[in-house]
């Protein structure tokens, strides 16, 4: 049974505590649905995770069993154990007001995962300036021979699943991607567990 689990409406967010040692699955129910991941260590200098230190250490921008994900200092915090899907990304950073502005021309609010990211982690007194370039966990930006990034629909099936090694205590924020066009055009929910 796993210690901790729940479903991820669309278009929202949570922060889970977890341990070292304990695993955290990511689950999308129902294909085609990205998870954004954003995490600090679970202590008072709440190290952030760090996308080019991952990069730079894993010899990789692709993401899959066997890399660890790194902190900001350059401590392993998450190694990916399990990956039934096999395409995420760690480039781009979460979808926000000021993206769904630029891409709509629109100034009305629109659930986004940068906003849902703040909130969840607000209660824990990180805010919004600390959240960099998350994991995105399903993501498919493809990558052209010329740099050039294009958001395809999700790899992923109904049921894949990601599972992450904690290294260290983590404070980890989640969420169910608000923007329809990296998800297929319709936004899903996410699960998640923690073993
Ligand atoms: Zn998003």
């Amino acid at each position: 049974m796993p210690r901790l689990e729940g479903l991820i409406p669309p278009q929202t967010g949570v922060a889970i505590r977890a341990r070292a040692g304990e695993t955290l699955r990511l689950i999308d129910p129902e294909g085609s649905q990205v998870c954004d991941l954003f995490c600090f260590t679970d202590d008072p200098e709440r190290v952030p995770l760090s996308a080019g230190r991952s990069a730079d250490y894993n010899d990789t921008i692709l993401f899959t069993r066997g890399n660890r994900l790194f902190s900001f200092e350059g401590d392993p915090l998450l190694e990916i154990t399990h990956d039934t899907c096999g395409r995420h990304d760690f480039l781009v950073t979460p979808c926000s007001q000021q993206m769904f502005r630029m891409m709509n021309g629109r100034e009305e609010h629109h659930p986004s995962c940068l906003e849902n990211l703040e909130r969840a982690f607000a209660p824990f007194g990180v805010d919004r300036y600390r959240i960099g370039t998350t994991f995105n966990a399903f993501m498919n930006v493809q990558i052209a021979a010329d740099g050039r990034l294009q958001v395809l629909p999700p790899l992923s099936k109904a049921g894949d699943h990601v599972d992450f090694l904690l290294k260290r205590d983590l404070l980890i924020g989640l969420t169910a991607c608000s923007d329809p066009g990296s998800n297929g055009g319709r936004c899903k929910p996410i699960r998640y567990a923690v073993l």
